[in-house]
């Protein structure tokens, strides 16, 4: 097989389901998935060096058993590969993956191999993250942590048990371990004055693709985060891929991912506690309603919010206010520009989500009873089962 085709292959199965668009665009070959930072848009190449693995994880499309073209391309054509893009002005930075065709070992010198070569050889200072795999050893961690600017490895469940149930060859203990020892790497790096993985280090969960709870998968990114161990989490809604074992299983509602996100933002940046958020009686967020606005209901006693006299922490709490518009809002009463709803709308309150917690001097905005949850329909659910050929959410 060509160069061309096989870097196409690997492209694709590297894309996440943001990239949709891109799979039929006239951007392929180049995957470059934009993101905003400090104003900025930020392509990422996304790229995996082989689609073979001998692992068998039930909800993989790479799996052992499934028949695809397997292909792989060594470290040094994906390095010129990357740089010719990069050198383009095609792409800023790099997310570089791998199936598993030999071993994790094996694997990931090869992933370090190609490190070495953009760092050293190549003199490429730019971004790149590297997914590392449970079973490399210490050094390699290490040498991994050394040269890139963010490590992920992929928990994909909150626990043994539900591992088990989707991925048996996996030990989710090994993968623990391996996740707390890159941070442990990182730190005693910094310590000594390194400045490595500025990016940090992330995790991925498959949601739905066996008997998991949003309060399993929450409280093991909790208890992550507790320990500094994340930057951040990724969650990726189960889709049923064609000849798996889990082909007949429905897809997991999209929206049940994006709640699991919201819920992460809330611990992160809102100052939420795990015991705070609301879990319906199997453990799982409620689909009908956004998790700020349903800690709200439950805690009628804390509104309104008075907007001209409330600190921040309050005016956090309040749903459809984010924290910058918080700090307009603190900047705002400073100059004593305050006057009615339309005000608030202007600095970006959500008045739709907010106007019931509010009161502006006194005066209620609106009723929150409008606000109580509605039986949800979720579109994908009643469109009857579909089969994916691949999971675009496979890879973040
Ligand atoms: S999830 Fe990873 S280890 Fe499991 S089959 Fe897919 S590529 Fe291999």
């Amino acid at each position: 097989m060509e160069l061309d085709e096989k870097v196409r292959i690997l492209l694709e199965m590297a894309a996440d389901d943001l990239d949709e668009g891109l799979r039929h665009s006239a951007l392929r070959p180049i995957n470059v998935r934009p993101l905003r930072q400090g104003g900025r848009t930020f392509r990422i190449f996304r790229i995996l060096l082989t689609n073979a693995c001998v692992f068998n994880c039930y909800y993989c499309p790479m799996r052992r058993d499934r028949d695809l073209p397997r292909v792989e391309v060594s470290p040094e054509r994906l390095a010129r590969v990357f740089m010719t893009a990069y050198r383009r002005g095609w792409a800023d930075g790099l997310f570089v993956t791998s199936g598993i065709p030999l071993s994790p070992r094996d694997t990931v010198d090869r992933l370090i191999r190609l490190l070495e070569i953009l760092r050293f050889r190549e003199g490429y200072r730019g971004y790149i993250h590297v997914k590392v795999i449970a079973g490399a050893d210490t050094a390699q961690l290490r040498r991994v942590v050394e040269l890139a600017d963010r490590v992920s490895l992929n928990l994909e469940a909150p626990c043994p048990d539900v591992l088990r149930q989707i991925a048996p060859q996996k030990n989710f203990t090994l993968y623990l371990q391996t996740l707390t020892e890159v941070h442990r790497l990182a730190e005693s790096l910094r310590a000594d004055g390194r400045p490595v993985l500025r990016s940090g280090i992330t995790t991925q969960f498959v949601v739905g693709a066996a008997d998991d709870t949003d309060r399993q998968i929450l409280t093991r990114v909790d208890s992550l985060y507790r320990e500094r161990v994340l930057h951040h989490a990724h969650f990726s809604a189960f889709r049923p891929i064609r000849d798996t074992p889990l082909e007949n299983r429905p897809e997991t509602p999209a929206l049940r991912e994006h709640r699991l996100y919201q819920v992460d933002y809330l611990l992160r940046r809102y100052g939420f506690r795990l015991d705070e958020v609301v879990f319906d009686r199997h453990g799982n967020l409620p689909l009908e309603v956004d998790p700020k606005t349903a800690w709200a209901l439950a805690h009628p006693q804390e509104f309104p919010v008075e907007v001209l006299t409330a600190d921040r922490e309050r005016l956090l709490r309040v749903p459809g206010i984010g924290p910058k518009t918080v700090e307009k809002i603190l900047q705002a009463r400073a100059n004593g520009v305050l006057r009615d709803a339309r005000d608030l709308a202007a600095l970006g309150v959500r008045l739709w989500v907010a106007a019931g917690f509010l009161t502006l001097r006194s005066r209620r905005l609106a009723d929150a009873s409008v606000l109580e949850p509605r039986p949800l329909i979720d579109p994908r659910t009643t469109a009857g089962h579909r089969f994916y050929e691949f999971s675009p959410g496979t890879f973040r």
